[in-house]
């Protein structure tokens, strides 16, 4: 029988195909189902947050419950929807009872993500709290660069809190909110070819990184 990585994740439908029957770490047995993500096959904008909740686990669709409402409040901020752009986790299956996904998990499941940002090429990759935040940028802590873009290869690393975070925290919403509205006029400079102001470039190279 194939395991998942005898096919080559080249088209989006199979790399979807792969998460749905992976049994790469332990969290495929108390899974539901996975949640592979979801929008535009070409996004200027990919989300991508840590891992699936009941609610995503039950539905098979990333950011579904009420971190969900709050994200889609957020993208009608900037007059986007989901179709617009394309919605991910660093984990594709919910760990249980929504505890921090471990570091083998994580490891287990990289590939997917790589391959998503591979075939999605998205000129900016917003990270939604902080276990999406050191996947890319891992010396850095969310309170210190939220909201300040970072060239990342030749992409954008745009890290934000994690929407649940604004629901236990309220004043953190204001902050998720200003922080939205700067994303239009980063992808305008980015049309337009400009290095936007006050841009720090990743020293290391996203090869480099990828071995952290
Ligand atoms: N929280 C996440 O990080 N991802 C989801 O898909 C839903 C809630
Ligand atoms: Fe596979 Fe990722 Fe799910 Fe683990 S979390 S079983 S690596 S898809």
């Amino acid at each position: 029988m194939d395991t998942p990585m005898d096919t080559p994740m080249d088209t989006m439908e199979a790399l979807v195909q792969a998460v749905a029957t992976c049994t790469d770490c332990s969290l495929c047995e108390t899974r539901t189902q996975s949640v592979p993500g979801e929008g535009s096959n070409n996004p200027e904008i990919l989300f991508i947050g840590e891992g699936p909740g009941l609610h995503e686990d039950q539905q098979g669709r990333p950011f579904v419950g009420p971190s969900g409402k709050l994200l889609d409040g957020l993208l009608g901020l900037i007059g986007l929807t989901r179709p617009d752009v394309y919605i991910a986790n660093v984990v594709k299956c919910r760990p249980p009872n929504n505890r921090d996904p471990l570091p083998e998990e994580i490891k287990a499941c990289r590939k997917y993500l790589d391959q998503q940002i591979q075939l999605l090429d998205p000129k900016v990759i917003v990270t939604l709290g902080r276990f999406s935040l050191v996947r890319f940028l891992p010396q850095e802590t969310i309170s210190k660069v939220h909201g300040q873009p970072r060239l990342w290869g030749h992409r954008y690393i745009f890290p934000m809190y994690h929407p649940a975070a604004a629901l236990h925290q309220g004043n953190l919403r204001h902050v998720l909110e200003e922080d939205m509205r700067k994303l239009p006029d980063l992808l305008q400079r980015i049309q337009q070819e400009d290095t936007p102001e006050g841009i720090v470039e990743e020293t290391l190279e996203p090869e480099q990184l990828q071995m952290l």
